[in-house]
């Protein structure tokens, strides 16, 4: 079911946003209230928090649930909290929560995720499931699908970026092409953005929001606490709510269609991308017909396929004219790794051939 037709507030987009956890009344009511006026969807709170490792604080429990019931008969704002087991949930039901949603950490597990879709068959309870920390798509789709199966209809997606093992600008990196992924293999799935998570600190924020509805995202799930600095999670990334009331106004959603002038001029534009696409297709075959040429020979010479030294020159000479020509390296790297694995499996696939069927 489209975000619209959730029943909660949407402005210009769909807009989540609150403390990373619940930590005292003062806390929320103070956070809750300097969002009262700024237009969002539902004030989020974290009440049990999954930390990856323990001794950190791990949330009050169902206490902040209560604090929670004031936010919504207060303010008017609805509620949404992380859940990871059908405990979660029977609090989240006796406190009338809005919305949940599932964790990074919980989303990998097929038996919790299960275990809260069977505890919320039956309700029409609205779920937002987070990407796995690792970019295991199935898993992602999985949990989609289980919660779908339990006839829930109002299931999202929330993107949160990614654990990466190379330092990195971003806490979490995005890899944009997953959720663009999710949506290509499941049409029509509302598709929110978790900023906070992918930077990791105030500064990027507001750039991967932006990016988030370029790509034509639902909504933002932002994290904002009256006084970020003295927050007991994610301190760093946290923003104060003028902060963020200013950031909301400075978002541009994006829209598919365009007008007839411009969808004349991007079709125009389109037929030379195919065209294009079509030569970079065949030249790759080209070169994949001289890498049999090769791999004849390295069979002849009982010699590998994979070259450490040549792979070497190929990646730094690649990655310098990709420079020269204003193209990313990551990308121009990526492609090129790809295009290598694939020569080393057409040349393995030589070196199988049984020669003697030929003479
Ligand atoms: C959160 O939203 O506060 C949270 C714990 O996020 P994640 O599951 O993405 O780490
Ligand atoms: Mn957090």
């Amino acid at each position: 079911m489209p975000l619209k037709d959730w029943g909660f507030p949407v402005g210009r987009f769909f807009l989540g946003a609150g403390p990373c956890s619940a930590e005292n009344e003062q806390q929320v009511m103070d956070t809750a209230r300097a969002l009262a006026c700024a237009e969002i969807s539902f004030f989020r709170a974290g009440i049990w928090k999954p930390r990856t490792r323990p001794g950190h604080f791990e949330g009050v429990g169902e206490m902040g649930l209560s604090w929670l019931d004031r936010v919504k008969k207060e303010l008017g704002l609805a509620v949404g909290v992380e859940v990871a087991t059908p405990e979660h949930l029977e609090c989240c039901f006796r406190h009338e929560v809005d919305l949940v949603w599932v964790g990074a950490r919980t989303t990998p597990n097929p038996f919790a995720v299960q275990a809260l879709a069977d505890a919320l068959k039956g309700t029409n309870m609205p779920v937002l499931i987070k990407n796995p920390m690792s970019p295991d798509l199935e898993l992602w789709m999985g949990a989609v699908e289980r919660f779908h199966r339990a006839g829930l209809r109002k299931v999202g997606a929330i993107h949160r970026g990614f654990t990466s093992s190379e330092p990195e600008e971003y806490r979490f990196p995005p890899q944009w092409k997953w959720p663009i992924e999710l949506r290509r293999q499941w049409p029509g799935i509302p598709l929110i953005c978790d900023p906070s998570h992918i930077a990791g600190k105030r500064s990027l924020l507001c750039s991967v929001a932006q990016k988030a509805l370029d790509l034509l995202f639902d909504g933002i799930m932002i994290e904002v606490h009256v006084s970020p600095e003295d927050a007991l999670s994610d301190s760093g990334q946290q923003m104060t709510p003028s902060d963020f009331v200013e950031l909301a106004r400075s978002l541009t959603p994006k829209r598919e269609e365009s007008t007839e002038i411009i969808q004349r001029q991007l079709n125009e534009l389109r037929e030379d991308i195919d065209g294009l696409d079509r030569k970079l297709l065949r030249l790759l075959e080209k070169r994949m017909a001289v890498v049999k040429q090769m791999a004849q020979l390295k069979k002849r010479g009982n010699v590998s396929a994979f070259q450490p030294h040549r792979w070497e020159e190929i990646v730094e000479n690649r990655l310098a004219e990709a420079k020269a020509l204003g193209l990313s390296s990551h990308c121009v790297f990526d492609l090129f790794q790809t295009i290598h694995e694939e020569a080393i499996e057409h040349q393995e696939k030589v070196f199988m051939e049984d020669d003697s069927a030929q003479d």
